[in-house]
């Protein structure tokens, strides 16, 4: 396959450089202004660190656990049978791995039930195509509808039309995602998928039907979440892969009128309970305050959650296992958190905000997450009080000989940190080169063959520096003002 191709194309070019850009180590801090005095850290501070990147980079157990999650696992949509093996799983190997103050937090999380999903094209060319639901969608009546297809090329453009033109019939959203390497792409286009139903439901349509917010040229539709608004009817929902968007798109071109046949068993069950996993790697000064790592445990039940976050999980519990094997001893606690339910509305990230008192959030000094795929890192953004950019820049500087640049420092730190970051912790956002990403993202595509165990390493390299060097420090980070969140 192209896409899978030019993939390994680049993961080589990627490892071809990094050995030769370790020689020589890591350069020295760079100058400081007025705002931190002080050295951003110590000649020794930074040779652990670079031996801990170094170390990373000959091989770790990251691979190993994204295999056991996918293998052992598999996929774990929030409160499926699936999520709660995932947490039974999580609780295991972090001990096993060595962990301390191994727990579980209770979490309530929506329970959404796929089911079928079948989307024809019955006029003027009658073609099944390859479709699924949107998360959260609900399902038609037992026999299906049926009706005309309006094709518009954005969820701008729907919003823009009359009722009389919506009315009745099934909305086409034909909106592609461009390829990137940050999340622009995806950015830009999730909006068709996330309320395209709320705006075609609002113009009366029956149905809406979207291209995949995918990159992604086979035949895979991508699922994702869905807003619902409780003043508009909630309307049923799919994405069609893009070779099947191409398809009712040539059909529509015919400019004969073109008919869609729909029937969907999606349908909502009761909440219930699923879990955050926490686990830590103890700092030699409980005092000290917190580094939190995170990723989610859930996945969408298509694939086997590889990528998505399976690979995330592997990356933040393999950087916090590295410090400790390694005997680096930081001051501050490495808490690795499992968030539940990411996928769904973020239920354990915001579960995990709610529950600190003012003492325990002031002892979160710094957060990072891993959600967007395995790797390689490739940018260092930050969102930090700017007083501690020296040290940022100093941290970067150990990350550089990775193939890693510095970014900006807008960084929100990702979905399950948002949270966190709004009541003014500040995040170290590494980012993940998402060229490949969004071909397998949310689809039954989401395997351990796409992971790469010596990108995945790089990735974990990354993380377990700017982990550790945001433990070492006497100084924590301040808060993040209102103005840069
Ligand atoms: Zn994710």
């Amino acid at each position: 396959m192209p896409n899978r191709l030019s993939a390994c194309t680049l993961n080589l070019a990627i490892l071809v450089l990094v050995p030769a850009l370790l020689l020589p180590p890591a350069a020295p801090a760079q100058p400081v202004p007025a705002a931190e005095a002080a050295p951003a850290f110590t000649d020794a501070q930074l040779t652990a660190a670079a031996r801990l990147r170094d170390r990373a980079l000959s091989g770790t157990g990251a691979y190993d656990i994204v295999a056991s999650l996918t293998t052992e696992i598999g996929p774990r949509l929030a409160g499926s049978e699936g999520d709660r093996a995932a947490v039974a799983w999580a609780l295991t190997r972090l001990n096993d791995l060595g962990f301390v103050n191994v727990r579980t937090q209770n979490v309530m999380v929506p329970r959404w039930v796929r089911g079928s999903t079948y989307v024809a094209i019955t006029n003027p060319w009658p073609q099944p195509l390859v479709a699924t639901a949107l998360g959260g969608s609900v399902g038609t009546s037992e026999e299906g509808l049926e009706a005309d297809v309006l094709q518009v090329p954005s969820l701008e453009a729907l919003k823009k039309l009359n009722r009389s033109t919506v009315e009745g019939r099934i909305v086409f959203i034909n909106q592609g995602m461009k390829r990137t390497r940050d999340i622009s792409g995806y950015a830009a286009a999730v909006g068709a998928r996330t309320e395209g139903a709320i705006a075609a439901a609002t113009l009366g349509a029956v149905a809406v039907v979207v291209r995949s917010i995918s990159t992604s040229s086979n035949r895979v539709p991508h699922t994702g979440t869905m807003s619902s608004d409780p003043n508009v009817p909630r309307i049923p929902a799919a994405a069609l892969s893009n070779p099947d968007a191409d398809m009712l798109e040539r059909q529509l071109a015919s400019g004969q009128q073109v008919t869609l046949r729909l029937r969907l068993t999606a349908r909502e069950l009761p909440p219930t309970r699923s879990a955050n996993v926490i686990g830590e790697i103890p700092g030699t000064d409980p005092d000290a305050g917190i580094v939190l790592l995170g990723a989610h445990l859930d996945s969408w039940d298509l694939g086997t959650g590889a990528l998505d976050d399976g690979a995330g999980v592997a990356i933040v519990i393999e950087a916090a296992r590295l410090v400790r094997e390694m005997k680096l001893s930081p001051k501050r606690t490495l808490r690795v958190v499992l968030f539940a339910n990411e996928e769904f509305g973020l239920s354990g990230a915001r579960a995990y905000a709610a529950k600190l008192d003012k003492d325990e959030l002031a002892r979160h000094v710094m957060a990072m997450e891993a959600d967007l795929g395995a790797g390689p890192v490739w940018r260092f953004d930050t969102g930090v009080p700017q007083a501690t950019l020296p040290r940022m820049k100093a941290i970067a500087d150990v990350l550089q000989p990775l193939g890693i640049e510095r970014g900006n420092n807008d960084s929100h730190g990702g979905a399950d940190l948002r949270p966190l970051h709004a009541l003014g912790v500040p995040v170290m956002g590494l980012q993940l080169d998402a060229s490949q990403y969004f071909d397998v993202h949310h689809t039954a595509n989401d395997t351990l063959d796409k992971i790469d165990p010596k990108i995945l390493d790089q990735t974990v390299a990354a993380y377990a520096v700017a982990a550790y060097l945001a433990a070492v420090k006497d100084e924590d980070f301040g808060r993040v003002e209102t103005a840069e969140r």
